[in-house]
């Protein structure tokens, strides 16, 4: 069998003209959405990423404000300047970058931030949501794979879904995100025995280590959803290439939808940061979510 292709890129282009359709028509009611990002230092991924954002939410019609920070700014700037961004009524979203430098705790910053505003759904309040089935902000990542599941498998009731990787960025909020599709869910990790055979139970195989190739084509059951959320940097006869954590020539053979690592998981990070910021805007006055 050879497998569908996922197209992240056009799936995310037509969720980002739905969303410019929902901001235009906020803008009709005099409401303008914000979104602000933080970035301290200058480490060029991120700078990369930061800029991105920026160009994604002024496509959507979103006002963007960029904080660039020296790399030694102390922690308590940081701090002082996302309790600004939390009480700037032309924010609705921030999003401080990650890795910060060293001497600031992720912890302590993320903690600061308004969770009516917490775009990138890492605060307790709303990881405490997703685990309560509140309603809150959900992590992009884990949101854009869930759609990208949904293109293929509109309905995920009693799938057996695999997740390879429990950080709190991507592996855990996506495990929720299937259990609440009524998914059996199991998580692997690195201390998880015989992966190739629990991957092979898997109808939905979602892949966030951050191991090149991690996943073999045997892993992959006939027919499965494989959604690909690594990103790998690998040397490549001497060029420097992104690879994601499955071997997407050997899995594209046994899967039945696959997305493609980079064009994939990533397109839809953007686009579903947009769709929170757009969110937040929305409910923090008041007004019923837009239908994205
Ligand atoms: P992380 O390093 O925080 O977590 C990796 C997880 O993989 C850990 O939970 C670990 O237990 C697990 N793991 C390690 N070795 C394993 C093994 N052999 N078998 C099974 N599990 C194993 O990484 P993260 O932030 O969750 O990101 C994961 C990957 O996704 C990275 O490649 C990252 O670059 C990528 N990512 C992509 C996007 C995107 O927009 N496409 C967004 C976030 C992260």
């Amino acid at each position: 069998m050879t497998a569908l292709l996922i197209d992240g890129k056009k799936i995310a282009g037509e969720l980002r003209a739905r969303i410019a359709d929902a901001v235009s028509a906020m803008h009709g009611r005099g409401v303008s959405p914000g979104l602000a990002v933080v970035l301290v230092g200058d480490d060029p991924a991120s700078d990369v990423y930061v800029r991105n954002k920026g160009k994604a939410a002024e496509a959507a019609g979103i006002r963007s404000f960029e904080h660039r920070l020296p790399a030694a700014t102390p922690e308590a700037d940081v701090v002082a300047l996302v309790r600004r961004l939390n009480a700037d009524e032309a924010v609705d979203g921030v999003l401080v970058q990650m890795p910060l430098p060293a001497h600031i705790s992720a912890a302590r910053v993320i903690g600061e931030i308004a969770p009516a505003k917490d775009v990138d759904g890492l605060t307790s309040v709303n990881a405490g949501r997703l685990l309560l089935g509140e309603t809150g902000l959900v992590p992009c990542t884990p949101q854009g794979s869930i759609i990208l599941i949904k293109s293929v498998l509109p309905r995920l009731e009693g799938k057996n879904a695999v997740v390879l990787g429990r950080s709190i960025l991507v592996g855990k909020p996506l495990a929720l995100l299937l259990l609440a599709e009524n998914c059996t869910v199991t998580i692997a990790h690195s201390k998880t025995r015989d992966l190739a055979a629990l991957c092979r139970s898997a109808d939905i195989l979602c892949a966030a280590v951050g191991r090149p190739r991690l996943v073999a084509g045997d892993f992959v059951k006939e027919g499965a959803v494989v959604i690909d959320v690594g990103i790998n940097r690998v040397e490549d006869g001497g060029k420097a290439r992104l690879v994601g954590d499955v071997d997407f020539e050997a899995a594209s053979s046994r899967a039945g939808a696959i997305t493609p690592a980079p064009g994939g998981v990533g397109p839809m990070t953007i686009a579903c940061l947009l769709r929170n910021t757009v969110l937040a805007a929305a409910r923090r006055r008041g007004l019923p979510d837009p239908n994205l």
